[in-house]
């Protein structure tokens, strides 16, 4: 349902349905950060904690990581808002025209 990382097609090129109603915005973003933050939160203070690494080794890896989960989970649950605003049939989704 996608062109290239994020932007939603019109129409699905297999079943031609409708899908440039949805409304996702920053809904996706903001999932993301509530998941990563959560996810890393917690790792963040038992990595300092057990293991006391360099601030510049912690501060790479964690980098690394939280930019790698939201790369991941950005579309995913960006396709996931869609797809609720669709089998709700919010903004437009569902009405005959
Ligand atoms: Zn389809």
């Amino acid at each position: 349902m996608f062109q290239g990382y994020l932007k939603v097609v019109d129409r699905c090129p297999v079943c031609r349905e409708e899908l440039h109603h949805h409304r996702a915005d920053d809904g996706p973003a903001y999932l993301t950060i509530l998941i990563v933050g959560h996810l890393l939160a917690p790792l963040i203070h038992v990595g300092f904690t057990r293991f006391r690494p360099e601030p510049l080794v912690m501060a790479t890896v964690f980098t690394v990581l939280a930019v790698a989960m939201s790369l991941y989970l950005l579309p995913r649950l960006k396709g996931l808002v869609v797809g609720i605003q669709w089998s709700r049939r919010m903004h437009g989704f569902g009405k005959a025209h």
